[in-house]
């Protein structure tokens, strides 16, 4: 049976507040200095881990140290760099056509807007929503990865199976002031406990307002 939008509400809400108070400090596990380098470590880890990214960028951003350096480098020397991160050749067409998008429309500046972040090259909805919440603290929409989207079914929270819906979902049940923080606790919680080949229900805090949909 489809549960009610309020019952969803409560139990969204029990959820969000064992979430807050079991990851108090939950921010973007991706180093950068610069909402720049935050854009090309949200490219690097699709398909990757967040350690891995932040190997391979502890040297990709000494080497490459502004957007001007990323839009003039050698392809090809730009894809071995980052090859550690897999899809390199598209990575790294996108990161080097997102610093010459930037560099020709913004002055070398990361655009602090949604619209314009999902018209750049290798930049869609889940990275923009990366960027304006880590880089700039403004809650556009919430971060959909594949630990968000795999907690807020088993959770409850959506029925949906594209990001774009969940997250849809995800807007009208948690408050918005929450967003930011709201996806980075269920990032921690899916490495944490709720993992995509196990979830640990015996040792989860989230357990008894979790339903464990599709959990065996
Ligand atoms: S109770 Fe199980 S399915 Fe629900 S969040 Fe915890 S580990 Fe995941």
């Amino acid at each position: 049976m489809t549960p009610s939008r309020s019952s969803t509400a409560t139990r969204a809400a029990k959820i969000r507040e064992i979430l807050f108070r079991t990851y108090p400090n939950a921010t973007c596990a991706l180093a950068h200095r610069n909402a720049f380098e935050l854009a090309v470590a949200t490219i690097l880890s699709a398909q990757c881990t967040d350690e891995r990214v932040n190997i391979v960028t502890r040297t990709l951003f000494k080497k490459y140290a502004s957007p001007s350096a990323f839009a003039h480098a050698d392809l090809a020397v730009l894809e071995l760099d980052i090859r550690p991160t897999g899809f390199y050749r598209n990575k790294a067409r996108s990161i080097q056509g997102f610093a010459k998008a930037i560099i020709e429309q913004f002055g070398g500046e990361v655009p602090a807007d949604m619209d314009a972040l999902v018209k750049l090259p290798g930049v869609g909805r889940k990275t923009a929503n990366v960027i304006l919440g880590t880089a700039f603290g403004i809650a556009e929409g919430v971060v959909v990865d594949t630990h968000v989207a795999r907690l807020s079914q088993r959770m409850g929270l959506t029925e949906a199976e594209d990001p774009e819906h969940i997250e849809r979902d995800l807007m009208t049940i948690i408050p918005r002031e929450n967003w930011i923080a709201f996806s980075h606790a269920m990032i921690l919680h899916g490495r944490a406990l709720c993992g995509a080949r196990k979830a640990h229900c015996d040792e989860c805090p989230l357990a008894e307002p979790c339903p464990k949909i599709g959990v065996r």
